[in-house]
């Protein structure tokens, strides 16, 4: 059937000076997602569908990887990509992640979207983090549906209205956690966090079944 990966990152060369031991990235090379792909069957040509939930350095970061395959962020996500806001510039968004990636085929988002039109992938946009985050709600076949809101809810203290930092909109990104969290009791499907080292402990390192 067709394939879809979430691209994630990992530290840079051409990152900013100190970022690495800031972000405290615990990833080892087996982690990158050319590597998780392997442990399910996978190479990265075999990814028709890659689904970027905003242009920060840790989720855009490996999309060059991924040369032939399509791919769904929201259109101003592109914006915001390559005209950062300044305090989020050189930082948060490191255009040599993706400069290469400038001519991909995009399938450019404006607002949600049912991917393969039966309700296995759906695209929810969720701004706020970025001026065009999204977050993405999948039915897994054993595991019923799933939210993964990526940064849109970095863990679980921002549920109960801790604001997570480096929001492009505060209000935006409350709106998306409120949004998520009604998904989530109306469909009482679990939010997978963008950034939980407890949840993914908890389900004993590893996101997949
Ligand atoms: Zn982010």
């Amino acid at each position: 059937g067709n394939n879809a990966a979430i691209s994630d990152g990992g530290c840079k060369s051409h990152w900013a000076e100190g970022l690495c031991d800031f972000l405290a990235p615990s990833q080892t090379s087996a982690d990158q997602i050319d590597n998780q792909l392997k442990k399910v069957g996978f190479s990265v040509s075999d990814v028709d569908i890659v689904i970027t939930s905003h242009s920060h350095l840790d989720h855009i970061g490996n999309i060059e990887m991924f040369p032939d395959a399509i791919h769904v962020i929201q259109k101003v996500e592109l914006y915001q990509a390559w005209w950062p806001e300044s305090f989020q510039r050189g930082g948060a968004h490191v255009q040599a992640d993706y400069d290469d990636a400038r001519d991909f085929r995009y399938f450019k988002m404006d607002g949600d979207y049912d991917l393969f039109g039966d309700g296995s992938v759906v695209i929810l946009s969720t701004p706020g983090h970025t001026l065009g985050h999204q977050s993405v709600k999948v039915k897994l076949p054993e595991t019923g549906t799933v939210i993964l809101s990526q940064d849109a809810i970095w863990m679980e203290e921002n549920l109960e209205g801790y604001v997570a930092g480096l929001n492009y909109s505060v209000l935006d990104w409350t709106d998306s956690v409120e949004r998520l969290k009604m998904i989530r009791d109306v469909e009482k499907a679990p939010i997978w966090f963008g950034h939980s080292i407890k949840q993914y402990e908890g389900m004993g390192n590893q996101w997949h079944k």
